[in-house]
């Protein structure tokens, strides 16, 4: 007998039909010996369109009110889906994230969790009860006040329950069968993977990969919580995330094989690159562009310089950031212009970010050069590079995005015989 923690998803609990599915699912679980803990995530596209209804009435929503707002989609989805159990013959019990003990930082909108102290649950669960905790929210001691995780949260809780009630498995259900090669919804033949280690997954989710939230995958990592990420649709095995030393409870076939060097492929179209064109190149000049960009609050990705002309003195500086961040980096940096003494700035939000993860690349030459040669017999044309130790990105045109990705799938042997399978359409 185990504790099994499953985490469900907006798109797994959209109407009561879907509901029905899960708690059969729920019930299954528990009716094969297990302990059950669920976090759940709010119905369909609740959140969406509670933040809308927020949006309406108030230009900028108060952010305490607006986590209060939040965190009753999640309420609505565990209270049904334990009248669900119950009416299947089960015992159930729903709570809040406040009531199941996450204790969170007080930063509404973007909370971090800081401690779980699952008492209430551990009591449902010592009398037989199928627990069910809504996602994605918390509560902060020092404000007495609710906290939401910020956007895709629901994973977090989930891990975060595995690990504080030390569960054997933590699975992620949504509507895709795994973790692929690529996002399916991009390149066809993805291929879903049986396992992937935690650094790799973390790579391609901090590169555009949409199937796990990054900082539940950080969370399970440090934590060293198993997950398994599946789909509700199916009872095939989806695809275990390894932290270091970690097994995969039953080996999979092909066991014998080698593992593959890259392990996936990231399209990212979330970010826009500026050009400081005509910077003076002369110690100090990147230091103060970098301290401007910090302080607008934008987060940099990739940084290239070119080399400066000989006859001018002067260099270009490009770097990319997150859309929503461009607009506040070039007002700051077009305020500081005659300080720094650059020519002029260019902003370009028509780019996308292609990366290759593999571990593999650790060890093996020529990982880049399969990623270049593809490119060019493509007819693609490369904006920028930039590599980790097992990550090589490219920024290209956005509208070559897509094309870039499928063919450098295949370049990597990535392709798969059939292709996948895409239920329900969100990812999540
Ligand atoms: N309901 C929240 C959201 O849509 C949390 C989650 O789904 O994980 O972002
Ligand atoms: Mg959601």
């Amino acid at each position: 007998m185990a504790l099994i923690v499953q985490k469900y998803g907006g798109s797994s609990v959209a109407d009561a039909e879907s509901i029905k599915r899960v708690a059969k699912r729920i019930v299954d679980t528990r009716r094969a010996g297990h302990d059950v803990v669920v976090a759940v995530s709010a119905m369909g596209d609740t959140t969406d369109e509670l933040l809308e209804l927020a949006h309406d009435v108030a230009p900028i929503p108060a952010p305490r009110e607006l986590d209060m707002l939040l965190s009753s989609g999640e309420r609505i989805s565990m209270a049904l889906l334990a009248m669900t159990i119950h009416s299947m013959g089960f015992e159930a019990r729903s709570f809040t994230g406040s009531q199941a003990g996450m204790i969170t930082d007080s930063h509404h909108g973007k909370a971090r969790i800081v401690d779980v102290t699952p008492v209430r649950l551990r009591e449902a669960l010592d009398e037989g009860a199928i627990v069910i905790v809504a996602g994605f929210q918390g509560f902060n001691r020092d404000t007495r006040d609710i906290t939401t995780l910020g956007r895709g949260g629901s994973d977090t809780t989930a891990v975060a329950l595995a690990a504080a009630l030390n569960a054997d498995v933590c699975e992620i259900y949504s509507d895709v069968d795994g973790i692929f090669t690529a996002d399916p919804r991009v390149i066809p033949r993805a291929r879903k993977l049986d396992r992937i280690s935690s650094e790799e997954m973390l790579e391609l989710a901090a590169n555009g990969a949409k199937v796990l939230y990054i900082r539940a995958v950080e969370y399970a990592r440090r934590h060293g919580v198993l997950i398994h990420a599946r789909s509700t649709f199916s009872s095939a095995e989806g695809t275990y995330v390894l932290g270091e030393g970690m097994q995969a409870p039953r080996p999979s076939e092909g066991e014998a094989m080698e593992e593959p060097i890259v392990a996936g492929v990231a399209t990212d179209l979330s970010q826009a690159k500026i050009t400081v064109a005509g910077v003076p190149d002369v110690p100090g000049k990147a230091a103060e562009i970098f301290k401007i960009v910090a302080k607008s609050g934008a987060n940099v990705d990739m940084i290239v310089q070119n080399v400066s002309a000989a006859s001018t003195g002067r260099t270009d500086i490009s770097f990319t950031l997150p859309k929503a961040d461009a607009s506040s980096a070039i007002k700051a940096l077009a305020a500081e212009q005659s300080d720094v003494g650059f020519e002029n700035l260019l902003h370009d939000d028509q780019i996308g970010k292609l990366s290759v993860v593999g571990a593999g690349m650790r060890t093996h030459s020529g990982v880049s050069a399969i990623l270049f040669e593809a490119l060019s017999a493509g007819g693609i044309n490369i904006e920028m590079i930039s590599t980790s130790e097992i990550r090589i990105s490219v920024v290209l045109r956005g509208s070559d995005l897509a094309e870039a990705a499928r063919t450098v799938h295949s370049a990597y042997g990535l392709d798969s015989e059939i292709e996948a399978i895409v239920h329900a359409g969100t990812g999540r």
